[in-house]
């Protein structure tokens, strides 16, 4: 992990950890891939080992990203996909050409080509979020409740209530910022 940039939020859903890649959006954004070695570290903690990325490769991978965003919001709001970012996730899926290979440990490993692992990994990334979107995936879209953050977080929760995107953060904050707010208004009281 380089102390330099700031380190990855990382969840159990390829699509949605993707896009927090970038947080707080509706409050002081941080990138979290801001240089292509970024994006390559953090597919490689995904099992999307790429070689080399460049500069063109990362501005392909954030458009994925903010499309990405932009359509999970959509949907998790149940309003009609933006037809742009529909085209940017197709576009990606189509282009990519990773293949899934069983281990002998029974895991799946996804083998990428070697000059166009980038383009690969977007593409399985892709295919991840159109299966969320199309609604194959046992789960419930839902955006966040800490107001600086509004990401959208795929809830499979079996009572489907969670609230925000990662209770680490989001979810700390928010219960932190009630309690000090309940203080104010109750000072001497014991929490
Ligand atoms: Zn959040």
């Amino acid at each position: 992990m380089d102390a330099r940039f700031p380190e990855f939020r990382l969840g159990k859903v390829l699509a949605t950890s993707f896009t927090a890649t970038l947080t707080e959006r509706c409050g002081d954004p941080v990138e979290r891939i801001p240089v292509p070695q970024r994006l390559i570290d953090w597919l490689a903690v995904n099992d999307l080992v790429v070689e080399s990325c460049t500069a063109a490769q990362l501005d392909l991978a954030r458009e994925l990203r903010e499309s990405l965003h932009a359509a999970l919001t959509a949907a998790a709001l149940r309003e009609p996909l933006p037809a742009s970012a529909v085209h940017v996730i197709n576009d990606r899926s189509v282009h990519g050409r990773a293949a899934a290979v069983l281990t002998p440990e029974n895991t799946r490993h996804w083998r990428l080509r070697p000059a166009s692992g980038v383009v690969d990994a977007l593409g399985v990334i892709a295919a991840d979020a159109i299966g969320i979107l199309a609604g194959e995936r046992d789960g419930r879209l839902a955006l966040c409740a800490s107001p600086t953050c509004r990401a959208a977080f795929f809830d499979t929760s079996r009572s489907r209530t969670r609230r925000w995107c990662e209770m680490n953060t989001c979810g700390n904050r928010e219960k932190k910022a009630r309690f000090h707010a309940n203080q104010r208004k109750n000072p001497g009281a014991v929490p």
